[in-house]
C-alpha cells in the first residue's frame, strides 16, 4: 500500500520526518485529512492537533500557524511552532492556561482579547495532545 511521507519544520528545527498512513492536521477552515494519492492540495495552519497514523498507532503532535502542503505522497508541515505529544511540558502549558484566563478577565481591548484567546487556545491544545498521545499510548 503506498504510504505518506510526512515532514515537519518550524523556523528553528526538523520536528519529525516519518513514513506514514494517515495525516490529519487543523486547517484554518476546519480540519482537514490526508490519505495516500491525494490530490495537490495547501492550507494555512490553525492552533490544534495533528495526528498521524503510523503502523495502525496514532501519533499527536501539536502545530500553531505556518501552512501545510500535499503533493505527491509527500505533506510538508511548515509551522509556526510544533511540538510532539512526548515533548510538551504539561505544567507549562497549565500556567500558560491559568495566566491566558486571568488576562482574558483584566483584557480591556479587542486586540489584547485576541491574543489572550489565541495563548488560550495554545495551552489548552498542547494539554489536549499530550492526553492523546497518554491515551494512544504513544506518548
Ligand atoms: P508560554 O507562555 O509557556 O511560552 P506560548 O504559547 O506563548 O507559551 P509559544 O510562543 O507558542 O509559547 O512557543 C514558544 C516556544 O516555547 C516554542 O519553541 C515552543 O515549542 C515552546 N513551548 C511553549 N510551550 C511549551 C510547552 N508547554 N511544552 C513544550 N514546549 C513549549
Amino acid at each position: 500500500m503506498a504510504t505518506l511521507k510526512l515532514d515537519i519544520v518550524t523556523p528553528d528545527r526538523k520536528v519529525l520526518s516519518e513514513d506514514v498512513e494517515y495525516v490529519g492536521a487543523p486547517g484554518i477552515m476546519g480540519e482537514f485529512g490526508v490519505l495516500p494519492n491525494h490530490v495537490p492540495f495547501l492550507s494555512a495552519l490553525g492552533i490544534g492537533n495533528l495526528h498521524y497514523k503510523q503502523n495502525g498507532k496514532a501519533f499527536y503532535v501539536f502545530v500553531s500557524g505556518g501552512f501545510a502542503e500535499v503533493s505527491n505522497n509527500q505533506v510538508t508541515i511548515l509551522a509556526e511552532v510544533a511540538e510532539k505529544a512526548t515533548e510538551i511540558d504539561v505544567e507549562r502549558a497549565m500556567k500558560a492556561k491559568e495566566r491566558a484566563e486571568q488576562r482574558n478577565q483584566a483584557a480591556k481591548e479587542k486586540v489584547e482579547a485576541a491574543r489572550n484567546q489565541a495563548a488560550l487556545k495554545r495551552a489548552i491544545s498542547r494539554i489536549s495532545c499530550k492526553s492523546n498521545g497518554q491515551n494512544a499510548g504513544t506518548c
